[in-house]
């Protein structure tokens, strides 16, 4: 996800977990001097070169990085500074571990990012507990995110999560001049559900369905969420109405291919209505248009008999 709104994706929280720990140095002495100290209570994981690093961190996002200052190549700075440009890595905390007693590398490593320092030669019980610090801070900070980007019922994007992330796309589309096709999902005769099978097989059904929205969401920029109640969104940057249909008639097989019994539904089983618009974001037009239309459409798709997808009749010159 782009950092530009200061947020991450939000990683999974696994509380009883053993923290996964990078160790940093093209010395493997010193490697192993800090591999004993957490071999016994982490998993503990090396590289001996800059490049490696950032790999590692890339694909298998540890929670913390131990990293040496002075290395060949790739220095310990320029690794850090690296890691935190990416959104991919950007949350790891980095303490970094120097032998140099020198003020001026001190304010480097804090300039480019690193949350802590440890001096050379290594005092085991410090190292440790600060290391246990900042994990503590990356776990509550995780923790956080989940709880503010989440949708506590379904684990899909929540509202405030659709609503940054629309923003950003929105902005960027309307900058490319590239169309941004949004839906409306609205499960029908839910509240009918909730009073035949009780809310908690309600919940049960936002999750199934939820799930089998988000498993539909393909390429790298599709994003979905849940509004609220039993309605969601998608987002599709860079395409066309037509090629939004087809993706969302997608979505409404899924979730028939559930097969959840449904009494007083279409067919005896859960459906979804869906609304649908898609154009290029013109300067005068916001976000809130397109939610509103889409929203109209959704309304057409009730009125004509629930279960299908509907296409928002407008072109660029009606969105105002
Ligand atoms: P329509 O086909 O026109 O969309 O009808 P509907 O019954 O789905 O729509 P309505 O807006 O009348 O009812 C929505 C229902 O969704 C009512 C509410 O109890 C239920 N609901 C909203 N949030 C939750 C939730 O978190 N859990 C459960 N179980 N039900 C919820
Ligand atoms: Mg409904
Ligand atoms: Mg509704």
């Amino acid at each position: 996800m782009n950092d530009s709104l200061g947020f991450n994706q939000p990683q999974p929280v696994v509380a009883n977990s053993r923290p996964k720990l990078l160790i940093v140095d093209d010395q493997p002495v010193n490697i192993r001097a800090l591999h004993q100290i957490f071999a016994g209570d982490h998993d503990v994981f090396m590289a001996t070169n800059g490049a490696d690093a950032i790999a590692f961190c890339e694909t298998s996002q540890p929670d913390l990085v131990l990293l040496d200052v002075v290395m060949p190549e790739l220095s310990g700075l320029d690794v850090c500074r690296a890691l935190k440009a990416s959104p991919a890595t950007a949350d790891i905390p980095v303490i970094f571990v120097t032998s140099l007693n020198d003020p001026e590398e001190e304010g480097a490593c804090w300039d480019v990012g690193g949350v802590d320092f440890i001096t050379k030669p290594i005092n085991a019980k410090t190292t440790r507990n600060r290391v246990r610090a900042h994990l503590t801070l990356k776990y509550q900070a995780d923790m956080l995110r989940q709880l503010a980007w989440i949708d506590g019922l379904t684990g899909i994007p929540n509202k405030r999560q659709i609503d940054a992330r629309s923003e950003q796309e929105f902005r960027r589309c309307k900058r490319e001049e590239l169309p941004l096709a949004v839906a409306v999902v609205d499960i029908d005769y839910f509240k009918a559900f909730n009073d035949t099978y009780g809310h908690l097989a309600g919940d049960d059904c936002l999750r199934s369905v939820a799930q089998a929205i988000q498993a539909s969401m393909q390429r790298p920029g599709d994003f979905a969420g849940r509004m609220g109640g039993e309605e969601f969104i998608c987002l599709f940057p860079d395409t066309t109405l037509q090629d939004a249909m087809e993706l969302l008639q997608r979505i409404d097989a899924a979730i028939r291919a559930l097969h959840l019994p449904h009494l007083s539904g279409i067919d005896g089983q859960v459906t979804v209505s869906i609304g649908v618009v898609s154009a290029v974001p013109r300067s005068d037009v916001v976000m809130a248009t397109f939610v509103e239309q889409a929203d109209k459409a959704l309304y057409q798709a009730k009125q004509q008999g629930r279960a299908r997808v509907h296409a928002a009749e407008v072109d660029i010159a009606g969105m105002v």
